[in-house]
This record gives structure tokens, sequence and C-alpha cells, in this order.
């Protein structure tokens, strides 16, 4: 694909791919981005939505680099501002930013810079670039150097209808009054029809090109785990086999100190994150975690909006989120770099509770019904049994095959079961109990509790009492959920949560209808797979270069990832590159970095490679095999008639043996002097090919007795 040479004069002959290449170090566009980048080139407007980690920056980064003139990023907050310039100065990109944060004479410096062409994106907050004194400016860049688009980043900030509405978008539109020959793109995460229309019309875009890309989020893994009693441990043990950083978001300001504390006390590097702290605590709180100095936040929702951090390796929500968009977004907040993140929600009935009692006070009543649909969806989801992602992406218009693989009932799918008679008996005891109970009496009274509720209310007679007595109360409460989860029975959200028969649960006591109900094992804590030599390797080189990636970044003062994102490291590890030019080869690594950082890398790779260096590698299974029978007593010829192979390959596997030190008596092959005559050969000629060897030696020695005593050579000066 090349580009036509008006609206690309910089780089004539260089497909997108290539720039995409040199400016960011990527091998590939990523969905939709190549497309939207196209459209860009052609000065089209355009809106654009795609999930965090879609990688929405690059659809605008890209062709501001590729056209003349100047890009201006509209951002609503300072600290992405920051972090988006300070990953574009270092691919050595020209991008700056203006907001309030600066002293005046920066403010003249960076203006001077931006007239004289140097950059090639400016960020601005929406307030200033619409000020009486901006305009004049902008005026002048247009006149100078020229404006080459606006791009609208969280452009869901115009809406009403978003959850982040902020008045000052609403005046963007004047941009279009004043500058109607500049593209325009909008771009943001939210998923609602309702807040595109509105940006489109806010924006006031002109038949924009509008391009949705799916949310599913492959590589992130949806999880939820029953929060009991010991919940705090669960959490502990889930965090100490994480490696990387992690956000655990909880629902008040007091649980976030407590958690934070506690996880501090068992030795996890945390740090809160709320509301209620002072302004400078909790900046300096952010920044310690986008620097890696701390890995995990124990945050409100407060914490998030303004972190571009790319490799987050795992949300959890330690309590339930009040609706479901909201919590696509916070865990979506993990594994914005693409590489794989988990994203666990725990669960229990009495958060449930918590939030319908807090329902409950709210005194509109079009308001409580908009949050009682929302918690419905939340728990739709986490007592649902089919593929999370499923359900995810319903929920926002998208189909979805499910099975995925991604998600825990995808990977331990729970074993369905016949359980009629059991809800027959749990039905009846609502019914005896006149359908003024809620769930934890009725198993009392079903279980032959002592209780002296149970005795108080005469429930001790009923002939429900006690017949439930072959389950446990876990059993009998899974049921229950079940039964409340498909409709089979109701439950009251007045606070009391009382349960009561409904046209379904009479059908079951009729005997006219089955029920059926998931088993939910206890979630299996999952091990980590079994590690090949391999493997371990590629995770301590990795450590290492994180190790180095975090030196760097402080005596830069940049977060680690502006450096390098997880999958370049990854990379690294995995293909070991000892040369800048296999270094070069590796996605994310452009020459920009190589300038900075390549010596670095690769010396500290190969330092790796050389400790790691004399591996005493396993045998093989073909060798193991050998191996046995040559203990056995059994000669080369009978091991190679037995196993159907050569005699020569026999007694290659017989060398290879020897090489690692496995017991292979040389003697028993090769007669000492013979050894003594063929070392001194080798040691003249060198070991590499065995035919000059032979040449030397002459027709007494066999190829066979060469290479066995090769080995054992080797083995020697090892
Ligand atoms: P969004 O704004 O949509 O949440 P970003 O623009 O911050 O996403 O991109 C998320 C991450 O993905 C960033 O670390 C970015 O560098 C990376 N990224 C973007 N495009 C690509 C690509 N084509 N190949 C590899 N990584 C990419
Ligand atoms: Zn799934």
């Amino acid at each position: 694909m090349k580009l036509d040479n008006l609206t690309n004069r910089m780089f004539p002959s260089q497909s997108l791919e290539e720039s995409l290449k040199q400016f960011f170090g990527y091998d590939s566009f990523r969905p939709g981005q190549a497309k939207i980048i196209e459209e860009a080139l052609q000065n089209r407007d355009l809106l654009v939505i795609m999930p965090t980690g879609g990688g929405k920056s690059l659809c605008f980064q890209l062709p501001a680099l590729l056209k003349p003139g100047l890009t201006v990023v509209v951002s609503p907050l300072i600290a992405l501002m920051q972090d988006q310039v300070d990953t574009l100065l270092d691919n050595g990109i020209g991008a700056t930013f203006l907001n309030s944060s600066l002293k005046s004479e920066e403010v003249r410096s960076r203006e001077r810079d931006i007239i004289q062409g140097k950059i090639k994106l400016l960020y601005v907050a929406p307030e200033r670039l619409l000020n009486d004194k901006f305009t004049p400016f902008l005026d002048l860049i247009v006149q100078k150097i020229g404006i080459s688009a606006f791009a609208i980043d969280e452009a869901h900030c115009v809406s009403e209808w978003g959850h982040d509405f902020r008045p000052e978008y609403r005046k963007l539109k004047q941009l279009r009054q004043r500058y109607p020959q500049v593209s325009m793109l909008g771009l943001t995460a939210t998923a609602t029809k309702r807040v595109r229309e509105d940006i489109v019309q806010q924006l006031g875009l002109r038949q924009p090109g509008i391009h949705i890309t799916s949310f599913n989020r492959p590589n992130l893994y949806y999880d939820v785990q029953l929060k009991e009693r010991r919940s705090y441990n669960k959490l502990l043990k889930y965090v100490r086999r994480q490696k990387g950083s992690g956000i655990v978001y909880c629902l008040s300001r007091r649980s976030v100190d407590e958690i934070a504390f506690r996880l501090q006390n068992d030795g996890i590097e945390a740090l809160p994150y709320h509301a209620g702290m002072a302004d400078e605590t909790r900046a300096l709180n952010q920044n310690r975690f986008i620097r890696d100095d701390v890995q995990v936040m124990v945050a409100t929702i407060a914490f998030g909006m303004g972190i571009n951090k790319p490799d987050v390796r795992f949300v959890i929500h330690y309590d339930l989120p009040r609706n479901l968009e909201g919590y696509y977004q916070e865990s979506g907040r993990a594994g914005r770099d693409g590489e794989a993140a988990e994203c666990t929600l725990f669960f229990s009935l009495s958060d449930l509770k918590k939030i319908e009692y807090l329902i409950e006070q709210k005194t509109a009543p079009q308001e409580q019904k908009i949050a009682r649909q929302q918690l419905r969806q939340v728990v739709d989801y986490a007592e649902g049994t089919e593929c999370r992602r499923t359900i995810v992406l319903r929920y926002f218009g998208e189909r979805f095959a499910g099975n995925c693989g991604q998600c825990d009932n995808c990977r331990d799918p729970k074993p369905i079961e016949d359980w009629t008679i059991e809800a027959q008996k749990f039905l009846s005891c609502v019914a005896r109990c006149n359908e003024r109970f809620g769930i934890t009496h009725i198993i009392d009274v079903l279980r032959g509790s002592k209780r002296s509720k149970i005795e108080k209310n005469g429930h001790h007679l009923l002939s429900t009492y006690g017949i439930g007595k072959d389950r446990s109360v876990a059993e009998w409460k899974m049921l229950g959920r079940s039964l409340i989860h498909q409709g089979l029975l109701d439950e009251t959200s007045d606070g009391f949560s009382v349960l009561k028969l409904n046209k379904k649960s009479w059908e079951i006591l009729r005997k006219q209808r089955n029920v059926e109900i998931a088993i939910t094992q206890k979630a299996p804590t999952k091990v980590l797979g079994e590690y090949n030599q391999n493997a371990v390797e590629i995770e301590l080189l990795f450590d290492r270069l994180r190790k180095l990636r975090k030196q760097l970044a402080d005596s830069n003062q940049i977060a680690p990832y502006v450096i390098f994102a997880d999958s370049s490291l990854k990379l690294m590890a995995q293909l070991k590159p000892k040369t800048i030019a296999e270094f070069a080869k590796i996605s994310g690594v452009t020459d920009y970095k190589i300038s900075q950082y390549g010596d670095r890398f690769v010396s500290e790779i190969r330092s790796f490679c050389q400790e790691q260096a004399p591996p005493n590698p396993l045998p093989t299974q073909s060798n193991m095999i050998t191996l046995q029978l040559h203990q056995q007593g059994l000669s080369t010829r009978e091991i190679a008639e037995m196993r159907g192979l050569k005699e020569s390959t026999i007694y290659s596997h017989l060398s290879e043996l020897i090489e690692m030190r496995q017991p292979v008596d040389i003697n028993q092959f090769v007669l000492p002097v013979k050894q003594d005559l063929i070392i001194q050969a080798i040691k003249k000629i060198g070991d590499y090919a065995l035919t000059p060897i032979k040449e030397h030696l002459g027709d007494n020695y066999s190829y066979n007795e060469i290479k066995l005593v090769r080995a054992w050579y080797r083995r020697k000066n090892q």
C-alpha cells in the first residue's frame, strides 16, 4: 500500500507498515488501525470507538507524523498528556503539551518550538484551546505551519449521556467553525449508541468515517471467585502468585486503607489511593505505581481514569461493582499492551445485600429502578455459568459464540445435574414458611437446625423440617441461588430478601418442570503450568530485563513502560538477541530506541546467556532408552536390532550420553591406548569434524570409536 504524494510528502515511497516500524517499532497494525489511518490521511472526519488498550492513540499519532503541519490533541487530563508526550519523546518524536502546570517561560519556549515546526503533536486541555488568548496563537500556527488535524481524545466527555461529562468539551464545536478546513477525529472507549450519536453531533463531525472495533479483549482472562469468610487470605494468595503490577478495587475508602495496610504487613508492596487522601499523597502514590516502585495499587474507582499504564497484569474487584459497564471499563485497565492479563471479580452474597441496601436508600424511584437493573446484570455475570466473555459482550450488543477458553467458565465448565427433587423440597419449604423468610432460614428448616428462631415460629413442626440433612448448607445455598438466577424463584430486593414463589416455582412443585443446576465446585486453584527448563530461563531473563528497564527509567525519570513494553521484553527473553542487528528485529524496537538503549539490553542478554551457558542438558527420551538397554548388558548391535535403528545411531546416542555425564563406560568400547592416540589427534586437528581425524588416524580406527572418544574428550574439557 503506497500513499499518494499529496498526503505523504515526507516519506513518499514508504508503506504504512514501514512507517509503523520506523516510528513505533511495531510490525503490524492492531484491528481497525490501518483503515482508520488511511482515512485520516485523506483528511476525513472520523469517529473512532475502540476498547481500552485497542490502540487509539496510534490512529492520530501516525497520521500526524505523515502529514505536514501540526496535529492538535485535546485531552482532558494532565497526567494523560504527560504520559503520552513522554512516550512520544522517547520514540524521538517531536511532541509537547501546554497546560496549567507550566510556568510562563516554559510555555513561551514551547510555543516557539511549535512555530519553528519542531513539534508534530501538541496536547492541550480543552479550556485552554478555546481561551481568547490562545486562539490568536492557533491562527498563527495555521498561517505558519498549518494544522493537520484536531484529535479529540476521550470524546465521550462531550456527551451528557456519558459517564464523564465535561462542559468545556461542548465548546469544541467552535474549532470546526473557526477552522472548517481542518479535519477532526473523536476517539473514545465508551460503547453506547446514544453517546456515539452525541459525539458526532456535538463536535459537528462532517460525514465522519465511523469505526467501531469489537469490544472483545482476547488477551484478558475473566474469572469470578467466591468471596467467603477468609477472603483476604484468598486475595493475598492471588497477589503473591502474580509477578507484574495490579490494581485491587474496593468499594469504600475504609476498605482501601485496610486492605492496603494488610497487604503491606504481609510483605506486598502496595499503596492506597482514594478521593479522601491529600492530593500530593495521591499523586505520589500514583506515580510510584506507574514507575513500578510498588506492585499493587489498592484503590476506589476514582483511580484509573487518567492512568495509561499499559502493563497492568491483573485487576481484582474485591467488592461487587455496581454495573457491568463500570466493571468492563475498570477491569479493562488490565493488559492494554495486549499481553495476557487477568480480571478477577470477588463475589459474595453479603456484598450483594449491602448494595441492595444502598439502592433502597435512593429516593427517586426511577433511579432505584435503573440501579436495580444494573445490579441484576452484574449478578447475572457473577453467577452465570456460560462463557463470561459472551455475557459481557452481549451487554455491549455484540454477539459472541462462546467457548472463549479464556474464562473460568470455559476452562472448567461446571457440571450440570438434575436437582428436581431437591428443588421440590426447597420450594415446598418456602411455601410452608408462608413465603415470609429468606434463604438462610429455609435452609435451617430443611437441615433441622435447633436455632431458637425455628422453634419460635413453630417451624420445627413442619413436614419439611429436617428433610434436607443429606445436603450441606453450601449445597442448598447453591440450589437456592441457582433457582433465583434462573427465574424459578423470586427474592424481594427491599433489604430483607424474602423468598417468594412464582409461576415457574409452582410448575416445579406440580412436577411439570425439571430443574437442572450447574454444580459450582470450589474454584480450583490454578496451578502454574509445569515449566520446562526453557520457560524457566525465559522467565529469569525477563526478570533481569525488567530490572534493567527499571534502572534506566529511574535515571531518566520516566515510567519503565515508556522505554519498552512488556511484550518487547518478553520477546527479548525468548529470542535472546545477541547483536544489535538481531535486537532491531524485536517488535517495539525502533532505531531511536536502539541508539538509546540497544547496547545496554544486548549486553545484559549476552551476559545472561554466558552465565547460563554450561547447560547440563537432559538426555532425550531416545537416548535414555539406549542407556537403559546398555545398562542391562546389551551390545550395541543388539540394541540397534531391538530398536530398529542403525548401529551407528546407537553409537551416536552413547556419545551424547557420555558427553552429558551419563554412566557409560568408554573403556568397554575403546582400548585405552587407542583412546590416547585419538585424543592426541583431536588436540592437533580440533574436535569439530570427524573425517579429518579419521583420515589422520587411518583404517585402524572406526568412526564409532572416534565419536565416543571425542565425546569423552569434550566432557573432560567442558
Ligand atoms: P487506548 O488509548 O486505545 O486505550 P493506547 O493507544 O494507549 O490504547 O494503546 C495501548 C497500548 O498498545 C500502548 O502500549 C501502545 O503502544 C500499544 N499499541 C498500539 N498499537 C499497537 C500495534 N499496532 N502493535 C503493538 N502495540 C500497539
Ligand atoms: Zn469464556
